[in-house]
């Protein structure tokens, strides 16, 4: 089956019970054993496992062409069950742009459980071989990664990391595993923040982990997700399940979008760079176009004139909601170096945009009315 066939259905959840074409919401927590103690629906308590939860997990697992997936209850959450899997003195190779939250959990918690980390420059394979020391266990990479859209590139990355005997993940959130299925370029596992573009809607929190193979490291991931227990709840499932139903298409439209407003600032006065990998001068612009199938939806622009006028710009626009966030269907600006806070090395005059699914005219013309206010 190709992407859009799986997206409804590799596994469409239909009930032989009640004959519902729509998945149910199974919010027991708890499951029938049969006389011989064993549980016949293979479900024994929703922390370990639920219907709308294994759903979800099977239909990402054959969406980025892995062997397994384990949900979660947000993207950090997933994050963290990943870097869980190392042990104190273990060395992680970071990306120095990525999203906060990654340098944030590497800097600010996990180095006091003695994890180690190097921030580098993923875009730049030599820095990371320069970086590999013996405890090197872990490389964490991003791409297109927050909010510069660097791009790494995976083949390079993954070599890099099994010669040095570590593993190679990959934050997929931007590109989805429409745009992107990094396992084919040797990668061993994938984050997202299903937040974004998996749920679409800007309405659920989640997170997932997805393997190459099921072997001994996911069985620990999954030991993290049922015993450390930050897992979605069924109707979190249930939404992201939804969502995923209509992904394909959402993410060729908001490539289609993205690629337009991002020629749109491109040649505008006031605008005086655009951050986007399907521009051809962007320096990740080569890679990109041979590890994904769609540039995405996400791009960053910087404003002609400062932090003062980028701020007028995001808070300016009619139909650009001023707001955090990426992957819903409404189009969002914002100034990231405030949200990012005092660690941030974002330039001030940054906006880092989500085009939605609106008439790119639209768009552009929202966008056109603010800059000519300048
Ligand atoms: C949002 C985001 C995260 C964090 O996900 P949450 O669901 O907010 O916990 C991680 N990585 C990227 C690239 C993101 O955009």
């Amino acid at each position: 089956m190709r992407l859009e066939t799986l997206a409804i259905h590799a596994d469409d959840g239909q009930d032989p019970h009640s004959g519902a074409v729509v998945p149910p919401i199974n919010l027991s927590t708890t499951f029938l054993r049969a006389e011989d103690g064993s549980y016949p629906s293979g479900n024994v308590y929703t922390r370990a496992g639920n219907p709308n939860r294994n759903g979800l997990e099977r239909t990402l697992a054959a969406l980025e062409g892995g062997a397994a997936a384990a949900a979660f209850a947000s993207g950090q959450a997933a994050s963290y069950a990943i870097f869980q899997t190392l042990q104190p003195g273990d060395h992680v190779i970071a990306p120095a742009v990525a999203y906060h939250g990654t340098i944030s959990s590497l800097r600010d918690v996990l180095s006091r459980w003695q994890l180690e980390f190097s921030l580098v420059d993923m875009a730049n394979p030599d820095a990371v071989r320069e970086a590999i020391r013996p405890n090197t266990r872990m490389i964490f990479s991003e791409t297109p990664a927050n909010p510069m859209l660097t791009i790494c590139d995976l083949e390079a990355i993954s070599e890099i990391g099994h010669a040095a005997g570590a593993l190679v993940v990959v934050d997929n959130t931007w590109a989805t595993p429409i745009a992107q299925n990094p396992f084919q370029f040797g990668v061993d596992l994938v984050m997202h923040s299903t937040t974004k573009y998996i749920g679409g809607h800007s309405d659920v929190l989640g997170g997932a982990v997805v393997a190459r193979e099921e072997n001994e490291l996911f069985e620990r991931i999954r030991l993290i997700q049922t015993i450390g227990g930050g897992v979605p709840s069924p109707f979190d499932c249930w939404l992201l399940q939804r969502g995923i139903r209509t992904l394909p298409y959402r993410m060729r439209a908001h490539s289609e979008n993205a690629i337009k407003v991002a020629q749109f600032l491109y040649d505008h006065p006031m605008i005086e760079g655009v951050l986007y990998p399907g521009l051809p001068d962007h320096p990740g612009h080569e890679i990109a176009a041979r590890q994904m199938r769609y540039f995405g939806g996400m791009l960053s622009c910087q404003v002609v004139g400062g932090p003062e006028n980028a701020r007028r710009v995001a808070s300016g626009t009619k139909l650009f909601a001023q707001a955090t966030s990426l992957g819903g269907t409404e189009s969002l600006i914002e100034h990231r170096a405030s949200v990012e806070g005092p660690h941030t090395t974002t330039p001030h005059n940054l906006l880092r945009v989500s085009v939605g699914l609106e008439h790119p005219d639209d768009l552009i013309e929202d966008l056109a009315t603010i800059l000519a206010t300048l």
